[in-house]
């Protein structure tokens, strides 16, 4: 992965590739990720892919793994773009 991924890689990720792009979620704290399949850019989602508004996604992407379910993300991943 590239160095601008490595907040990411403190999650344990699942991943699913779909047409276009990779579909992460974590097993530990169950935040959604996709990336292009180039894997250049990465951003953050719902579980059903809908990139989150740009605070989370911000949040999401430069945070490392919480280490368990938050509270808060259950808010955060409603703020659809
Ligand atoms: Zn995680």
């Amino acid at each position: 992965m590239a160095s601008a991924w490595n907040p990411l890689a403190s999650h344990d990720l699942e991943r699913r590739d779909l047409d276009h792009v990779t579909h992460y979620t974590c097993r530990i704290c169950q935040r959604d990720f996709r990336a292009s399949r180039s894997g250049v850019a990465a951003w953050s989602v719902d579980p059903a892919g809908s990139p989150l508004e740009d605070r989370v996604n911000q949040r999401w992407l430069n945070e490392p793994c919480p280490g368990s379910p938050q509270r808060r993300d259950e808010y955060d991943r409603t703020r659809i773009k």
